[in-house]
């Protein structure tokens, strides 16, 4: 099965369709959470990912518009941010995120938005927690987003030791038998320098991964969230990928 992963779309719809297009025909899309949150295009994100054959997870962003979390928590940018995008949400797309786990389990991998310890809330930023994840999942490989960051976490040893290595771009890499921890980048805020947007593919039956970058129209995004007058910060941090 040829699956697209991505994450942390964050209502940029020029993005995800960016990578629909660039990814081609995939059996079915997995969407690890923070659908919505700091962009300009909620309810449209949402009704493209309906349109296909998919499965997603809660991130915190979407439990954000929810009220599920205490936006105290959020920094001001994205709290602005997460609020308006909630004002624009239908009674759909509310119905729609409402009803989406914290975490699954799909064939050989299990999905968190954060960490299979933590779903909603826990950065996967050190090899070390980590490590500490592995186990906290029974599957082989762990897909998660929310650092905005692509990168793999390989265990090493039982003893909750592993490798981070960061993600080659368009290169087909075969997994071991080794257990993973995966993280396919942002689709909408890409936060690793690179302001192109980040998604992976999967062939489950060969094991193969492949990591890939497609530059999608910025300037469009940003001008949609300066007519929404959404925080300037949330905007101009697209164009470096920060
Ligand atoms: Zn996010």
């Amino acid at each position: 099965m040829r699956v697209l992963v991505l994450s942390d779309i964050h209502s940029n719809l020029a993005a995800l369709q960016a990578v629909l297009d660039d990814a081609g025909e995939v059996d079915i899309t997995w969407s690890l959470g923070d659908i919505v949150g700091y962009g300009p295009e909620p309810n449209e994100c949402i009704q493209m990912l309906q349109s296909r054959p998919h499965v997603a997870i809660a991130g915190n962003h979407d439990w954000g518009v929810l009220g599920k979390l205490d936006l105290a928590d959020f920094n001001v940018d994205a709290r602005i941010a997460n609020l308006w995008n909630r004002e624009q949400l239908t009674p759909e797309s509310l119905a729609y995120l409402q009803a989406l786990p914290e975490k699954r389990v799909e064939g050989d991998c299990t999905l968190a938005h954060g960490s299979p310890r933590y779903p909603i809330w826990e950065y996967l930023i050190s090899s070390n927690v980590a490590g500490a994840n592995f186990a906290h999942f029974d599957t082989a490989i762990c897909l998660v987003g929310h650092t905005h960051v692509p990168i793999l976490f390989r265990q090493v040893a039982e003893d909750m030791e592993c490798q981070a290595i960061y993600l080659p771009e368009a290169q087909r890499v075969r997994l071991d038998d080794a257990r993973y921890i995966i993280n396919p980048g942002s689709v909408g805020q890409p936060r690793d320098g690179d302001p192109r947007a980040a998604y992976l593919l999967l062939d489950t039956e060969e094991s193969i991964i492949e990591h890939r970058r497609v530059a999608y129209d910025i300037a469009a995004t940003q001008a949609k969230m300066r007519a929404a007058d959404l925080p300037r910060r949330n905007s101009s941090r697209l164009e470096v990928g920060w």
